[in-house]
């Protein structure tokens, strides 16, 4: 017996769920949505924008610095966290609002609840214990942090949800985890004159970037003064009377007022009862879909992070979209993972994508490489010796562009609009027919003139 039928139940209101919803509204379908936290997600309630958000304040360090190169005297500048973070939660609340209304606008039914399947076509509700029939399911769960081994005085340690509520700029804060959001939070702690170490128990952070890319952030970060231990674990945290003390593999000891490990984050499907409704997981250990975001249930869905494919906000979007266009607006679409541009903000910020130098050289059997590296006009006055980076990665037959690796002030916003050229199959004779925009670093895009390197691999015998 259940109370309420519906065409789509949702399940989780972040970035995949709550654009879902809408778009399958908007062709007629009856809604609901069940959020066991907040409105908007992982990455409106504690993930992108709060972090874009101290990013920016933690950058105004340099700027106050900067200044005085350019003429300004600036008082010695007094930063207050606790209004920043206040600043911040009464933005966050505000996005919440907006995501809620538009929900609501969109004739879309919200349950603040944690929801489970009970099989495969009812939902049940534990705030109320109320079952809910739907035609058709969405899985849009997100994913959680993963804290790794359960290690001694683990109960010591935050994760990036708690670093966004904590009462204090931490004088001390060791990091733990070579990921961008260990990166990104390292500089954000940084900037705000926190002592930061990071350790992380690889060769180099930013698995997966290219290598040219990790080695400059890496040599930036600790020019910067965060010190990063590479090849060690956090073994142990103990609390003593005024901090925590946290032990290295290596036996190492770090003094430190936070620990936070940022150390991957894993699908949330625990207790959600997908064994209930027969649905499988893939190799990753996130939902198995297919190219249309359909699992091995033919009428429920999962999309975002829960699947994990590719862990970012803009994917998890469209997935949601392409979803509710295939289901509800008859519309079959696929999403695109190929070439998906992405940021981290670190300082300095790295934009990247499509293929590392590495894995062109891999995959292509003639690879070009085209790089700079140079001291940004601002930086002269400033008197910082802070370096930009840029790389393209060309297929040395087709002269394509198949990657693109940038360092540097913006390259966050640069490499959005490197993503247009690459998505059109630009070669590196259409990035030079371009003229130069001057003076910017992004004029280096359309400048690279000397190969760096040609690889050609030998034709077999
Ligand atoms: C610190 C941090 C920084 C990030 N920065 C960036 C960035 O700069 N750019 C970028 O593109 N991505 C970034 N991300 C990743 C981005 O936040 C995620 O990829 C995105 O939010 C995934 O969307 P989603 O819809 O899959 O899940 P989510 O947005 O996580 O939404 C899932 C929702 O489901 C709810 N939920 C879970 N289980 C249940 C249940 N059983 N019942 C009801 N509700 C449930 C959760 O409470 C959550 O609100 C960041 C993530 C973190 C943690």
């Amino acid at each position: 017996m259940t109370d309420t039928e519906v065409d789509l139940f949702v399940v989780g209101a972040g970035s995949g769920g709550v654009r879902a919803a809408r778009i399958a509204a908007s062709y007629g379908a009856k809604v609901m949505v069940a959020e066991e936290y907040r409105v908007g997600g992982t990455c409106v309630i504690r993930g992108c924008v709060p972090k874009k958000l101290l990013v920016y304040a933690s950058r105004y360090a340099d700027d106050f610095e900067d200044a005085a190169g350019f003429g300004w005297s600036v008082e010695p500048p007094t930063f207050d966290w606790g209004k920043l973070i206040a600043n911040k939660d009464r933005e966050i609340a505000r996005l919440e609002a907006a995501y809620t209304a538009n929900l609501e606008r969109s004739k879309v039914a919200i349950v603040k609840s944690r929801a489970v399947l009970e099989d495969p076509h009812t939902v049940r509700l534990l705030a109320t214990g109320a079952k809910v029939r739907a035609k058709h399911v969405l899985i849009s769960t997100g994913a959680a942090p993963h804290m790794g081994a359960d290690i001694a005085g683990l109960d010591h340690v935050i994760s990036s949800n708690e670093a966004f509520h904590l009462e204090e700029l931490p004088k001390r804060i060791l990091i733990q985890g070579g990921g961008y959001i260990a990166v990104e939070f390292a500089g954000i702690f940084n900037g705000l004159g926190s002592e930061v170490t990071l350790v992380y128990r690889g060769d180099n952070i930013l698995r997966g970037f290219d290598d040219d890319v990790r080695e400059l952030l890496r040599a930036e970060m600790e020019r910067r003064g965060i010190k990063v231990v590479t090849r060690q674990t956090v073994d142990a945290v103990e609390k003593t009377e005024h901090c925590l003390c946290a032990t290295l593999s290596n036996r190492e000891t770090f003094m430190v007022d936070h620990v936070m490990f940022a150390t991957g984050r894993k699908p949330n499907i625990a207790g959600f009862g997908l064994d209930k409704a027969g649905v499988t997981l893939g190799k990753t250990g996130g939902i198995a879909v297919d190219r249309f975001s359909r699992t091995s249930v033919p009428h429920i869905y999962a999309v975002g992070d829960v699947t994990n494919r590719i862990n970012l906000t803009p994917v998890a979007i469209r997935e949601g979209h392409a979803f509710a266009d295939t289901v509800f607006g008859n519309k079959p679409t696929a999403v695109d993972h190929a070439d998906v541009p992405t940021a981290v903000f670190s300082e300095p910020e790295v934009g990247a994508i499509g293929l590392t130098e590495a894995q062109a050289r891999e995959l292509l059997p003639a690879v070009d490489i085209y790089k700079t590296s140079f001291r940004p006009m601002k930086m002269t006055l400033a008197g910082r010796d802070t370096r930009a980076f840029f790389k393209l990665v060309v297929d040395g037959d087709s002269d394509r562009v198949v990657g693109c690796h940038i360092v540097g002030p913006d390259a966050g916003e640069m490499i959005q609009l490197v993503g247009i050229a690459m998505k059109m199959k630009a070669t590196k004779a259409d990035f030079d027919t371009v003229m130069a925009v001057h003076p910017t670093a992004a004029e280096e895009l359309v400048t690279l003139r000397e190969k760096a390197m040609s690889y050609r691999r030998e034709a077999a015998e």
